[in-house]
């Protein structure tokens, strides 16, 4: 499997609009990996391609990256950073089905266009869907609205992605992330936030649990630089995925 990062921000990205701090000013300035759009995966393998979230700028992430056909578009939750692009797909190229909870479908503020021209499909937790060879299994996080992770699987090759989720974790969470060859987390801050894990949660996960390779991504301007952030959690076997980095599992 293939994963690909096609955006890496958090709610906001970064450059922010409205925003004048360092941060924003180097991105807007200088670009590269401190530049970030919010966060969208893409996950491929055996002739499939899964879309995972769409952010507001999702037609430009698609674009850029050159990605012209999809087999399905997975939503985690209803938060407009993770849904905000969903109607540009109106004018998708063809007719896709687009997975969400049962619990997040009623929050997605379809349009007519969209429902007639899409395959709008609830799923529950710990269901396994299936694009050709790919296995893909929702599970629940705790966030402050219904929220779903995804296993990705294929030729026992596991792909297990956490989306937004809080601090607190279940011993299911352990068992998914310990079994998965890649394990991505959305980290928008470096020190603890109330809704969302932060890198320092992930580093106190990483020391507790036994993980191949944990990648950080949702990352916010009020983390550090890109390098900065490579660094601090260069020790712990962590990567700092970047708009436009993909991963070989
Ligand atoms: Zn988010
Ligand atoms: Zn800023
Ligand atoms: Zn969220």
């Amino acid at each position: 499997m293939k994963i690909q990062f096609l955006g890496t921000g958090a709610a906001e990205g970064i450059p922010s609009f409205g925003c004048a701090c360092d941060r924003c000013r180097l991105a807007r300035e200088a670009g590269g990996y401190n530049a970030r759009k919010r966060a969208s995966v893409m996950i491929e393998g055996a002739g499939q391609r899964l879309l995972l979230d769409t952010p507001p700028e999702i037609s430009t992430l698609l674009d850029r990256a050159g990605i012209f056909d999809l087999s399905a578009v997975f939503l985690s939750h209803e938060h407009f950073d993770h849904i905000g692009g969903l109607t540009e797909f109106e004018y998708w190229n063809q007719v896709l089905p687009i997975c969400a909870g049962y619990d997040v479908l009623p929050c997605l503020r379809l349009t007519p266009r969209l429902e007639e021209r899409s395959l709008v499909t609830g799923f529950y937790a710990h269901t396994r869907l299936h694009f050709g060879d790919i296995t893909v299994m929702p599970f629940k996080v705790i966030h402050h609205v219904p929220c779903y992770g995804f296993v990705f699987e294929m030729s026992g090759a596991r792909v297990v992605h956490f989306s937004d989720a809080s601090p607190t974790m279940g011993t299911l969470h352990r068992h998914l992330a310990e079994d998965g060859d890649v394990v991505i987390f959305h980290t928008p801050t470096f020190e603890t936030h109330p809704h969302h894990l932060s890198v320092q949660n992930v580093i106190s996960l990483v020391k507790g649990w036994s993980l191949r390779r944990a990648v950080i991504t949702h990352i916010n301007h009020d983390n550090y630089l890109h390098e900065e952030l490579v660094e601090k959690v260069a020790d712990h076997g962590i990567i700092v995925a970047y708009d436009g980095l993909t991963m070989e599992v």
